[in-house]
């Protein structure tokens, strides 16, 4: 047969939907037609070009309306899948940086109708969103005022418009941040309506290199804090508590951008010490911003805290609603905070904290764990152990910390690794695992027990040979 007759025997559109295998489903309502359709013109193409390449290509009924039914039910599934972080890496900003602590899911579920967001039960009156977060973030932080927005970057650019619009706002030159996702101090500065007035070195900063730049223009010293990088060596910056008394005599906003908002301490870490929200508070800094969803672990978040007069500008500046976040995250981020009231209680229920703080004799214990359940489903060319290695906070937190974990870490005589850390992710529940040099690890820091036979079922469907 020559290519034009194979595509003239393709059918047409309407045919493949009235055959039976794809009619009845429409029939049963369990497939919407424009789904049916949208198949059904995919598939033919995709025969089509087949057929124009030169290709092999089955133009019966029967393979054509399988294909559909297979293309509509892979396009009907939600685009959204739950995945397993085998990574160790606890912040994994492509895997949804903080999971849910389980109070959290359980606020989200019980605000996700109607709920109390802007209304006071007992007055029988309208209230105020900030309210229902307000109160446990000023006993966690020790600040005066507090409010949230949507992100981090949304918190930063809603001070600098609030604060310091059309002023200057003085930031060392060695806290020029980019943060993954373009925030860049200096183009937030741009958008916000603020001048950057860079002072001191890329390594050194001293506070009278901030003194000397204040002009009748200035309105803000600013402190950002090199979350995902560290400047070693030969270094010196102005303390945030030298900020406070430099503002204070020139009356100015002194604000700090902490980015990774750690509100419990967890001792020091290979950097140095991750500054808490509460010290920061203390120094006496009119705001300081952070993260909900890094250190903090819970939803992503911009919370700002800090002096009653400048949280009262950035509530009521124009920005404020449209940065403003829904009952949904606003009832995780309170059931989060909650947690903290208890250290031990944070420690052991937000994931991010109980990951990051989870001694690496357990997590051994964790690893030979599911080294034998693995080693099960392993075929016969590859084989399981459990081997030392280190995981990390991510998220551009803690750059340098190291915390060293072991991880069950599976090798193969016969190469063909890297097809298998690909297998697992496309399995029905993906796994992302680390592939390093001619190891596939699964590092425990970031699993919990109820995945090992996940990851099981998943490495077997992933590994050539296996089950036979
Ligand atoms: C992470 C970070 C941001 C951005 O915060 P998002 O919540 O991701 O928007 C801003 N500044 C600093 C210093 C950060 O670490």
């Amino acid at each position: 047969m020559g290519k034009n007759e194979v595509l003239r025997n393709i059918p047409a559109v309407e045919k493949v939907l009235q055959d039976k295998a794809v009619s009845s489903l429409l029939e049963a309502g369990t497939l919407p037609r424009s789904l049916a359709l949208r198949a059904v013109r995919e598939v033919l193409e995709e025969l089509r070009a087949l057929v124009i390449a030169g290709e092999e290509a089955d133009t019966s009924m029967e393979t054509i309306s399988h294909a559909v039914v297979e293309r509509a039910r892979r396009l009907d599934r939600s685009s959204f899948k739950r995945v397993i972080n085998a990574t160790g890496v606890v912040l994994h900003t492509n895997l949804g940086r903080a999971p849910l602590p389980a109070a959290a899911v359980e606020a989200m579920k019980n605000a996700s109708g109607y709920c109390n967001l802007e209304y006071d039960l007992v007055r029988g009156e309208r209230g105020y969103r900030h309210d229902l977060v307000r109160d446990v973030l000023l006993e966690i932080t020790g600040a005066e005022d507090a409010l949230v927005v949507n992100n981090n970057a949304a918190a930063v650019l809603l001070v600098l418009g609030a604060l310091a619009k059309g002023s200057e706002v003085i930031v060392s030159r060695g806290e020029l941040v980019e943060i993954g996702g373009a925030f860049r101090v200096p183009e937030v500065m741009v958008q916000g309506g603020a001048i950057l007035r860079e002072v001191g070195t890329t390594n050194k900063t001293h506070l009278k290199d901030y003194e000397a730049a204040i002009t009748p223009d200035t309105a803000m010293l600013m402190k950002v804090h090199t979350s995902n990088y560290r400047v070693l060596g030969f270094t010196q910056e102005a303390t945030t508590a030298e900020l406070v008394a430099l503002g204070v005599k020139n009356n100015l906003f002194v604000v700090e951008d902490l980015g990774s908002g750690l509100s419990l301490d967890l001792g020091n870490f290979e950097g140095g010490r991750e500054p808490l929200v509460a010290e920061r508070v203390a120094t006496g800094a009119d705001l300081v911003t952070f993260s909900g969803d890094k250190l903090l672990g819970g939803p992503q978040a911009g919370i700002i805290v800090g002096k009653k007069r400048a949280v009262e500008l950035c509530r009521s500046h124009p920005l404020m609603r449209a940065l403003r976040p829904d009952k949904v995250t606003l009832s995780a981020l309170e059931a989060t905070l909650r947690l903290y009231r208890d250290p031990e209680r944070a420690r052991r229920e937000v994931p991010v904290v109980e990951m990051l703080t989870k001694d690496a004799a357990t997590i051994k214990a964790e690893a030979e764990k599911l080294s034998g359940v693995l080693e099960k489903v392993l075929p016969p060319s590859f084989a399981v152990s459990v081997v030392p290695e280190s995981s990390e906070a991510g998220g551009g937190s803690l750059p340098l910390a190291k915390f060293p974990t072991w991880c069950a870490a599976v090798t193969s005589t016969a190469g063909g690794l890297s097809k298998v850390e690909r297998g697992l992710r496309e399995a029905a529940v993906p796994v992302v695992a680390r592939l390093k040099e001619d190891a596939l690890l699964f590092d425990p820091r970031t699993l919990t027990p109820e995945d090992y036979p996940l990851i099981a079922e998943a490495l077997s469907a992933a590994c050539p040979g296996a089950g036979e």
